[in-house]
């Protein structure tokens, strides 16, 4: 059986992406990798444990919070930058189509490479990664549209010897089909943590809360917290 290794924030497009690593390799051939960066909270990481434990994979946690020092990113523990309370459309509005301030300077770019290399080093075949399209939308996440996803798939694997292929089963999807894939597969989703905010509960008012509550009332259900 090959294996993979899976980007895991523990938010729900990379808990539906381990779902399906683990569904088709089986757990034991499964690596969940979670980054920290220099979140304001630990909620995501934290939720990322609970979940790699429900589905029995190998987690390995590493810390790239320096890379991001000189980052405002509004998402990062030092910035001084608020987390928006809009849509990431409601954002972008006036912007022209820049990134929104929740974006990690190319985030999904480092993050692949260092999957990439622990991917190589465990003998995984794909390294999964969970971008959508709503978010790639307007240039929000530029790191999550297909265009990057094809230039790092090239890139990784050339680099690898042709040993890595990136998997990124949602990449032309909306967040409403990720969820509806999820569901089919039983993802214990209330274990997953999206809200930007590191309060007790979501805040239901940043840019994730919004789209996480609309691609689940697409599919006919309300979350309560
Ligand atoms: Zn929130």
């Amino acid at each position: 059986m090959k294996k993979a290794i899976v980007l895991f924030s523990g938010g729900v497009d990379s808990t539906t992406c381990l779902a399906l690593a683990t569904e088709r390799f089986g757990k034991d051939n499964v690596t969940a990798l979670s980054v920290s960066y220099g979140q304001k909270h630990t909620k995501e990481l934290e939720a990322a444990r609970k979940i790699a434990e429900y589905y029995g994979v190998k987690q390995i946690e590493i810390d790239l919070s320096k890379i991001f020092e000189s980052s405002n990113c509004s998402l990062l523990k030092h910035s001084t930058a608020e987390i928006p309370h809009s849509s990431y459309a409601d954002q972008q509005k006036d912007s022209e189509n820049q990134p929104v301030s929740t974006y990690v300077p190319f985030r999904n770019g480092l993050f692949i490479a260092c999957a990439a290399s622990i991917a190589i080093a465990n003998d995984c075949s794909y390294l999964y990664y969970g971008a959508h399209r709503d978010d790639s939308a307007g240039n929000a996440y530029p790191d999550c549209s297909e265009e990057f996803n094809t230039a790092m798939n090239t890139a990784v694997f050339e680099g690898s010897g042709k040993q890595l292929e990136i998997i990124a089963p949602f990449i032309d999807k909306s967040k409403k089909d990720i969820v509806a894939v999820g569901l089919s597969l039983n993802v214990p989703y209330k274990l997953t943590w999206s809200c930007y905010e590191g309060g007790s509960t979501p805040c239901g008012k940043c840019g994730t809360c919004i789209d996480r509550k609309k691609a689940f009332e697409a599919n006919g259900i309300q979350e309560d917290y």
